[in-house]
Protein backbone atom coordinates (compact mmCIF):
# COMPACT_ATOMS: atom_id res chain seq x y z
CA UNK A 1 0.00 0.00 0.00
CA UNK A 2 1.13 3.37 -0.11
CA UNK A 3 0.98 5.21 2.69
CA UNK A 4 0.45 8.85 3.46
CA UNK A 5 1.28 9.31 7.42
CA UNK A 6 1.09 12.34 8.88
CA UNK A 7 3.70 14.59 11.29
CA UNK A 8 6.71 11.63 10.49
CA UNK A 9 8.87 13.37 12.18
CA UNK A 10 6.72 12.86 15.40
CA UNK A 11 8.01 9.77 18.59
CA UNK A 12 5.52 7.54 17.31
CA UNK A 13 5.07 8.09 13.96
CA UNK A 14 8.67 7.29 13.37
CA UNK A 15 7.86 4.42 14.80
CA UNK A 16 4.90 2.98 12.15
CA UNK A 17 7.26 4.08 8.95
CA UNK A 18 9.65 2.33 10.37
CA UNK A 19 7.00 -0.81 10.07
CA UNK A 20 5.52 -0.05 7.14
CA UNK A 21 8.89 0.19 5.51
CA UNK A 22 9.97 -3.42 7.09
CA UNK A 23 6.42 -4.67 5.66
CA UNK A 24 7.07 -3.41 2.24
CA UNK A 25 4.65 -0.81 2.45
CA UNK A 26 5.55 2.94 0.60
CA UNK A 27 5.39 5.58 2.87
CA UNK A 28 5.07 9.25 2.13
CA UNK A 29 5.09 11.25 5.23
CA UNK A 30 4.41 14.67 6.67
CA UNK A 31 6.36 17.78 8.05
CA UNK A 32 5.29 21.33 8.85
CA UNK A 33 8.99 22.16 6.70
CA UNK A 34 10.93 19.70 4.41
CA UNK A 35 14.06 20.82 6.36
CA UNK A 36 13.22 18.65 9.02
CA UNK A 37 13.33 15.67 6.18
CA UNK A 38 16.82 14.37 6.36
CA UNK A 39 17.07 14.13 10.24
CA UNK A 40 13.76 11.55 9.55
CA UNK A 41 15.60 9.44 6.87
CA UNK A 42 18.58 9.49 9.39
CA UNK A 43 16.57 8.24 12.12
CA UNK A 44 14.83 5.46 9.84
CA UNK A 45 17.90 4.40 7.98
CA UNK A 46 19.40 3.51 11.88
CA UNK A 47 16.90 0.64 11.92
CA UNK A 48 15.07 -0.12 8.60
CA UNK A 49 16.00 -4.00 8.06
CA UNK A 50 17.11 -3.26 4.40
CA UNK A 51 18.22 0.00 3.52
CA UNK A 52 16.84 -0.41 -0.05
CA UNK A 53 13.27 0.05 1.24
CA UNK A 54 14.35 3.67 1.94
CA UNK A 55 13.51 4.16 -1.79
CA UNK A 56 9.91 3.41 -0.89
CA UNK A 57 10.08 7.25 1.29
CA UNK A 58 9.30 10.06 0.53
CA UNK A 59 7.89 13.66 2.61
CA UNK A 60 5.64 16.30 1.75
CA UNK A 61 5.26 19.38 3.45
CA UNK A 62 1.79 20.24 4.93
CA UNK A 63 1.02 22.08 8.05
CA UNK A 64 -2.15 21.43 10.41
CA UNK A 65 -3.17 24.99 10.24
CA UNK A 66 -2.85 25.87 6.51
CA UNK A 67 -4.75 24.67 3.48
CA UNK A 68 -1.52 24.48 1.12
CA UNK A 69 -0.05 20.93 0.39
CA UNK A 70 -2.33 18.80 1.46
CA UNK A 71 -4.23 17.94 -2.14
CA UNK A 72 -0.56 17.46 -3.28
CA UNK A 73 0.42 14.89 -0.55
CA UNK A 74 -2.84 12.74 -1.09
CA UNK A 75 -2.10 11.77 -4.74
CA UNK A 76 -1.01 8.18 -5.66
CA UNK A 77 -2.22 7.44 -1.60
CA UNK A 78 -4.09 4.47 -0.98
CA UNK A 79 -4.11 5.07 2.64
CA UNK A 80 -4.19 8.19 5.54
CA UNK A 81 -2.41 7.46 8.65
CA UNK A 82 -2.96 10.31 10.46
CA UNK A 83 -0.75 10.68 13.75
CA UNK A 84 0.20 14.50 13.31
CA UNK A 85 -1.37 16.86 16.82
CA UNK A 86 0.00 19.26 19.21
CA UNK A 87 1.18 17.36 22.09
CA UNK A 88 2.54 20.34 24.45
CA UNK A 89 4.23 19.43 27.48
CA UNK A 90 2.97 22.05 29.11
CA UNK A 91 -0.77 23.58 28.55
CA UNK A 92 -1.04 26.83 26.57
CA UNK A 93 -3.29 29.70 28.42
CA UNK A 94 -5.44 29.49 25.25
CA UNK A 95 -7.07 26.19 24.68
CA UNK A 96 -7.50 26.87 21.31
CA UNK A 97 -3.82 26.76 20.24
CA UNK A 98 -4.04 22.75 20.96
CA UNK A 99 -7.79 22.29 19.71
CA UNK A 100 -7.69 24.39 16.72
CA UNK A 101 -5.06 22.79 15.01
CA UNK A 102 -5.93 19.13 15.90
CA UNK A 103 -9.61 19.70 14.71
CA UNK A 104 -9.24 21.49 11.66
CA UNK A 105 -5.77 19.53 10.69
CA UNK A 106 -7.50 16.53 11.14
CA UNK A 107 -10.83 18.30 8.26
CA UNK A 108 -7.91 19.17 6.67
CA UNK A 109 -6.21 15.78 6.27
CA UNK A 110 -9.66 14.11 5.38
CA UNK A 111 -10.93 16.35 3.16
CA UNK A 112 -7.78 16.32 1.11
CA UNK A 113 -8.20 12.43 1.10
CA UNK A 114 -11.88 12.12 0.17
CA UNK A 115 -11.18 14.28 -2.65
CA UNK A 116 -8.33 12.48 -4.10
CA UNK A 117 -10.77 8.92 -3.79
CA UNK A 118 -8.66 7.76 -1.05
CA UNK A 119 -11.10 5.53 1.13
CA UNK A 120 -9.04 4.10 4.22
CA UNK A 121 -8.16 5.91 6.92
CA UNK A 122 -6.32 5.68 10.63
CA UNK A 123 -6.23 7.85 13.25
CA UNK A 124 -4.17 7.96 16.44
CA UNK A 125 -6.52 9.25 19.06
CA UNK A 126 -6.01 8.93 22.68
CA UNK A 127 -7.52 7.36 25.70
CA UNK A 128 -7.68 10.69 26.63
CA UNK A 129 -10.83 11.23 24.35
CA UNK A 130 -11.99 8.06 26.56
CA UNK A 131 -11.48 8.44 30.18
CA UNK A 132 -12.42 12.50 31.32
CA UNK A 133 -15.73 10.88 32.46
CA UNK A 134 -17.81 9.95 35.25
CA UNK A 135 -18.40 6.59 34.17
CA UNK A 136 -15.55 4.97 36.52
CA UNK A 137 -12.70 2.33 35.36
CA UNK A 138 -12.37 0.12 33.48
CA UNK A 139 -13.09 2.25 30.54
CA UNK A 140 -13.36 0.65 27.25
CA UNK A 141 -14.05 1.58 23.36
CA UNK A 142 -17.48 2.78 24.05
CA UNK A 143 -16.76 5.30 26.61
CA UNK A 144 -16.18 9.54 25.44
CA UNK A 145 -14.60 12.59 27.13
CA UNK A 146 -16.43 15.50 28.14
CA UNK A 147 -14.51 18.43 27.24
CA UNK A 148 -17.05 19.72 30.25
CA UNK A 149 -15.40 17.40 32.45
CA UNK A 150 -12.88 19.14 35.16
CA UNK A 151 -10.10 15.92 33.96
CA UNK A 152 -10.58 17.46 30.29
CA UNK A 153 -7.34 19.78 29.80
CA UNK A 154 -6.40 21.53 26.18
CA UNK A 155 -5.24 18.13 25.19
CA UNK A 156 -7.99 16.01 26.28
CA UNK A 157 -10.63 18.13 24.55
CA UNK A 158 -8.20 18.39 21.15
CA UNK A 159 -7.81 15.02 20.82
CA UNK A 160 -11.71 14.51 21.72
CA UNK A 161 -12.96 16.99 19.17
CA UNK A 162 -10.36 16.18 16.54
CA UNK A 163 -11.67 11.79 16.84
CA UNK A 164 -15.28 12.99 17.14
CA UNK A 165 -15.05 15.32 13.96
CA UNK A 166 -13.29 12.40 12.00
CA UNK A 167 -16.50 10.33 12.96
CA UNK A 168 -18.48 12.64 11.90
CA UNK A 169 -16.92 13.31 8.72
CA UNK A 170 -16.63 9.79 7.72
CA UNK A 171 -20.55 9.47 8.98
CA UNK A 172 -21.02 11.82 6.15
CA UNK A 173 -19.29 10.02 3.25
CA UNK A 174 -20.35 6.60 3.33
CA UNK A 175 -17.07 5.24 1.12
CA UNK A 176 -14.77 6.31 3.63
CA UNK A 177 -13.70 3.43 6.39
CA UNK A 178 -12.17 4.81 9.65
CA UNK A 179 -10.48 2.76 12.30
CA UNK A 180 -9.01 4.84 15.55
CA UNK A 181 -6.02 4.02 17.58
CA UNK A 182 -6.39 5.36 21.31
CA UNK A 183 -3.33 4.70 23.35
CA UNK A 184 -2.23 5.59 26.95
CA UNK A 185 0.95 6.90 27.57
CA UNK A 186 3.24 6.10 25.22
CA UNK A 187 6.85 4.63 26.31
CA UNK A 188 9.40 2.62 24.77
CA UNK A 189 12.31 2.96 23.06
CA UNK A 190 12.56 5.96 20.14
CA UNK A 191 14.41 5.66 16.87
CA UNK A 192 16.44 8.71 18.03
CA UNK A 193 16.85 11.48 20.66
CA UNK A 194 14.09 13.74 19.37
CA UNK A 195 10.84 12.30 20.78
CA UNK A 196 7.64 13.82 22.02
CA UNK A 197 6.03 14.94 25.38
CA UNK A 198 5.52 11.33 27.11
CA UNK A 199 9.47 9.79 26.71
CA UNK A 200 10.49 13.76 28.74
CA UNK A 201 8.29 12.47 31.71
CA UNK A 202 10.65 9.99 31.82
CA UNK A 203 13.72 11.83 31.48
CA UNK A 204 12.26 13.86 34.40
CA UNK A 205 11.88 10.94 36.55
CA UNK A 206 15.67 9.99 35.60
CA UNK A 207 16.94 13.50 36.56
CA UNK A 208 16.12 13.06 40.02
CA UNK A 209 15.19 16.65 40.35
CA UNK A 210 11.31 16.34 41.79
CA UNK A 211 12.14 15.30 45.67
CA UNK A 212 8.74 13.77 45.89
CA UNK A 213 6.12 12.67 43.42
CA UNK A 214 2.06 13.63 43.67
CA UNK A 215 0.13 10.25 43.40
CA UNK A 216 -1.49 9.44 40.40
CA UNK A 217 -1.18 7.49 37.23
CA UNK A 218 -1.80 6.49 34.32
CA UNK A 219 -2.06 3.74 31.65
CA UNK A 220 1.42 2.84 29.47
CA UNK A 221 1.84 1.63 26.10
CA UNK A 222 5.08 0.51 24.14
CA UNK A 223 5.59 2.12 20.89
CA UNK A 224 5.99 -1.01 19.07
CA UNK A 225 2.41 -1.84 20.21
CA UNK A 226 0.82 1.58 18.82
CA UNK A 227 2.76 1.14 15.68
CA UNK A 228 2.06 -2.41 15.32
CA UNK A 229 -1.39 -1.37 15.60
CA UNK A 230 -1.99 0.97 13.38
CA UNK A 231 -0.56 -1.39 10.43
CA UNK A 232 -2.74 -4.25 11.48
CA UNK A 233 -5.70 -2.13 10.91
CA UNK A 234 -4.35 -0.86 8.01
CA UNK A 235 -4.28 -4.64 6.67
CA UNK A 236 -7.26 -5.80 8.34
CA UNK A 237 -10.85 -4.44 7.01
CA UNK A 238 -12.55 -6.05 10.40
CA UNK A 239 -11.18 -2.97 12.39
CA UNK A 240 -12.85 -0.36 10.41
CA UNK A 241 -15.49 2.01 12.22
CA UNK A 242 -14.04 0.79 15.15
CA UNK A 243 -11.84 2.58 17.81
CA UNK A 244 -9.02 0.44 19.66
CA UNK A 245 -7.19 1.31 23.77
CA UNK A 246 -4.10 0.69 23.50
CA UNK A 247 -2.75 0.00 26.65
CA UNK A 248 -0.30 -2.41 28.38
CA UNK A 249 -1.85 -1.55 31.76
CA UNK A 250 -1.92 1.36 34.32
CA UNK A 251 0.94 2.42 37.37
CA UNK A 252 1.31 5.32 39.19
CA UNK A 253 3.72 7.81 39.17
CA UNK A 254 5.77 6.71 42.33
CA UNK A 255 5.34 3.43 41.09
CA UNK A 256 6.83 4.20 37.26
CA UNK A 257 9.57 6.16 39.20
CA UNK A 258 10.36 2.57 41.47
CA UNK A 259 10.80 0.76 38.46
CA UNK A 260 13.13 3.25 36.76
CA UNK A 261 15.27 3.22 39.90
CA UNK A 262 15.84 -0.42 40.20
CA UNK A 263 16.58 -0.32 36.58
CA UNK A 264 19.36 2.27 37.25
CA UNK A 265 20.35 2.25 40.66
CA UNK A 266 23.34 4.63 40.30
CA UNK A 267 20.92 7.79 39.04
CA UNK A 268 19.73 9.27 42.10
CA UNK A 269 16.28 8.76 40.81
CA UNK A 270 13.56 9.77 43.35
CA UNK A 271 10.33 7.55 44.20
CA UNK A 272 8.96 8.91 47.36
CA UNK A 273 5.36 9.72 47.36
CA UNK A 274 3.96 13.66 48.08
CA UNK A 275 1.40 13.63 50.76
CA UNK A 276 -2.06 14.66 48.53
CA UNK A 277 -2.79 17.21 51.09
CA UNK A 278 1.03 19.10 50.20
CA UNK A 279 0.19 18.72 46.39
CA UNK A 280 -3.29 20.42 47.35
CA UNK A 281 -1.15 23.34 49.51
CA UNK A 282 1.71 23.80 46.64
CA UNK A 283 -1.30 24.10 43.13
CA UNK A 284 -2.33 27.21 45.53
CA UNK A 285 1.11 28.42 43.91
CA UNK A 286 1.83 27.10 40.95
CA UNK A 287 -0.61 26.27 38.23
CA UNK A 288 1.01 23.12 36.44
CA UNK A 289 0.98 21.26 39.61
CA UNK A 290 -2.85 22.99 40.15
CA UNK A 291 -4.17 20.87 36.56
CA UNK A 292 -2.88 17.57 38.47
CA UNK A 293 -5.78 18.02 41.18
CA UNK A 294 -8.01 16.28 39.70
CA UNK A 295 -6.08 12.93 39.09
CA UNK A 296 -5.12 13.25 42.48
CA UNK A 297 -5.30 9.75 44.07
CA UNK A 298 -6.82 8.23 40.84
CA UNK A 299 -5.96 5.61 38.44
CA UNK A 300 -7.54 4.67 35.20
CA UNK A 301 -7.97 1.24 34.14
CA UNK A 302 -8.53 -0.05 30.01
CA UNK A 303 -10.33 -2.79 28.85
CA UNK A 304 -8.22 -3.72 26.13
CA UNK A 305 -10.19 -6.85 25.28
CA UNK A 306 -10.95 -5.47 21.56
CA UNK A 307 -7.63 -5.01 20.57
CA UNK A 308 -6.48 -8.50 22.47
CA UNK A 309 -9.60 -10.45 20.52
CA UNK A 310 -9.79 -8.63 17.09
CA UNK A 311 -6.23 -7.46 16.61
CA UNK A 312 -3.87 -10.42 18.34
CA UNK A 313 -2.66 -8.11 20.54
CA UNK A 314 -0.26 -9.07 23.31
CA UNK A 315 0.54 -5.82 25.19
CA UNK A 316 4.13 -5.42 26.55
CA UNK A 317 4.02 -4.87 30.15
CA UNK A 318 4.23 -1.32 31.43
CA UNK A 319 7.49 -1.69 33.58
CA UNK A 320 9.05 -3.36 30.00
CA UNK A 321 7.72 -0.02 28.08
CA UNK A 322 9.27 2.12 30.68
CA UNK A 323 12.67 0.36 31.08
P1 LIG B 1 5.21 14.14 18.89
O1 LIG B 1 5.13 15.50 19.48
O2 LIG B 1 6.50 13.44 18.84
O3 LIG B 1 4.57 14.16 17.43
C1 LIG B 1 3.56 15.05 17.07
C2 LIG B 1 3.60 15.24 15.57
O4 LIG B 1 2.56 16.15 15.18
C3 LIG B 1 4.92 15.84 15.09
O5 LIG B 1 5.25 15.28 13.86
C4 LIG B 1 4.56 17.31 14.94
O6 LIG B 1 5.36 18.01 14.01
C5 LIG B 1 3.15 17.17 14.40
N1 LIG B 1 2.44 18.44 14.52
C6 LIG B 1 2.13 19.13 15.63
N2 LIG B 1 1.53 20.27 15.30
C7 LIG B 1 1.48 20.32 13.95
C8 LIG B 1 0.99 21.26 12.98
N3 LIG B 1 0.43 22.41 13.32
N4 LIG B 1 1.10 20.93 11.67
C9 LIG B 1 1.68 19.77 11.27
N5 LIG B 1 2.16 18.87 12.13
C10 LIG B 1 2.06 19.14 13.44
O7 LIG B 1 4.15 13.28 19.71
P2 LIG B 1 3.76 11.73 19.65
O8 LIG B 1 4.49 11.01 18.60
O9 LIG B 1 3.82 11.27 21.04
O10 LIG B 1 2.21 11.86 19.24
C11 LIG B 1 1.72 11.45 17.97
C12 LIG B 1 0.22 11.32 18.06
O11 LIG B 1 -0.10 10.36 19.06
C13 LIG B 1 -0.52 12.59 18.44
O12 LIG B 1 -1.74 12.61 17.73
C14 LIG B 1 -0.78 12.41 19.93
O13 LIG B 1 -1.91 13.14 20.37
C15 LIG B 1 -1.05 10.91 19.96
N6 LIG B 1 -0.87 10.27 21.26
C16 LIG B 1 0.35 10.30 21.89
C17 LIG B 1 0.51 9.67 23.12
C18 LIG B 1 1.82 9.64 23.83
O14 LIG B 1 1.86 9.31 25.03
N7 LIG B 1 2.94 9.94 23.17
C19 LIG B 1 -0.62 9.00 23.79
C20 LIG B 1 -1.86 9.00 23.01
C21 LIG B 1 -1.95 9.62 21.81
P3 LIG B 1 6.74 18.71 14.47
O15 LIG B 1 7.76 17.62 14.62
O16 LIG B 1 7.03 19.64 13.34
O17 LIG B 1 6.46 19.41 15.77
Amino acid sequence: RSVLLTGISGFIAKRIALDLLDAGHVVRGTLRSMSRAQEVTDALAAHVSDPASLDRLSFAEADLTQDAGWDAAMQGIDVLMHTASPFPGSMPKDENELITPAVEGTLRALKAAQASGVTRVIMTSSVVAIEANDKGAPFDENDWSDPAHPRSTAYFKSKTLAERAAWDFVAAHPDMALTAINPSLVLGSPLDQRFGTSLELIERLMSGKDPMLPCFGFGIVDVADVSAMHVKAMEREDTAGQRFIASGGSMMLPDIAKVLKDAYPDRGIKTARAPDLLVRFLALFDAQIRSILPNLGTMPEFDTSRAQSVMGMEFVPPDEAIR
